[in-house]
């Protein structure tokens, strides 16, 4: 099993100049768990220092040329992840220049990462359940409010159902699914 370590920006391919955005390794666990630079490496059996690697490029794959699998540096420091590196002098330089700054921007990323799949969380939790409380007033509708009140009331009912692009869907559940589905592929690039 392998582990995916996504990089932005993309690292280049020497041989084709294709843009390689993420990389497989076994080095670091053999948990199937996807890392970027920030991230804690808790099974790494390195704690600090420099891992070699190759890199595979899809681009010379798909076009079968032989790949030269040149060699990519994983920078590891007290269990973080902390650059990728195509260049060992670069990737030594790193080593040696992490600092506390990089700490709180790494931090700081994290806890934005929280907040926003805390969002889509709560976005979608909110759809289904309005898609559940419209379920059960159909099955048991109440009676059609009257008065001087009741358009208000409609009006005020309309705020908190779900759009009518997805109540007119033809499958509004799966109407829900895709509007989320496109929040959670944002939130990945
Ligand atoms: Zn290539």
């Amino acid at each position: 099993m392998f582990d995916t370590i996504h990089v932005k920006p993309p690292l280049i391919c020497p041989t084709c100049g294709a843009e390689i955005s993420s990389l497989q390794t076994k080095e670091l666990s053999d948990s199937m768990a996807h890392f970027k630079i920030g991230s804690v490496l808790k099974d790494s059996p390195v704690l600090t220092g420099i891992v070699q690697e190759t890199l595979w490029c899809n681009a010379c794959h798909h076009a079968q040329r032989e790949q030269t699998n040149p060699p990519v540096y994983l920078v590891i420091w007290h269990s973080i992840l902390a650059g990728v590196e195509q260049d060992l002098a670069k990737a030594e330089a790193r080593l040696a220049t992490v600092d506390r700054l990089d700490l709180i921007a790494w931090l700081d990323e994290a806890q934005r990462a929280t907040a926003r799949w805390r969002r889509h969380y709560y976005e979608l939790l909110r759809d289904v359940q309005r898609w559940h409380e419209h379920l059960a007033r159909l099955a048991s509708p109440e009676p059609e409010p009257t008065g001087e009140l009741a358009e208000k009331r409609r009006a005020f009912q309309r705020l908190f159902d779900l759009p009518p692009e997805i109540l007119t869907a033809p499958d509004p559940l799966a109407a829900i699914l895709a509007k989320h589905k496109h929040a959670d592929e944002e939130a990945a690039d």
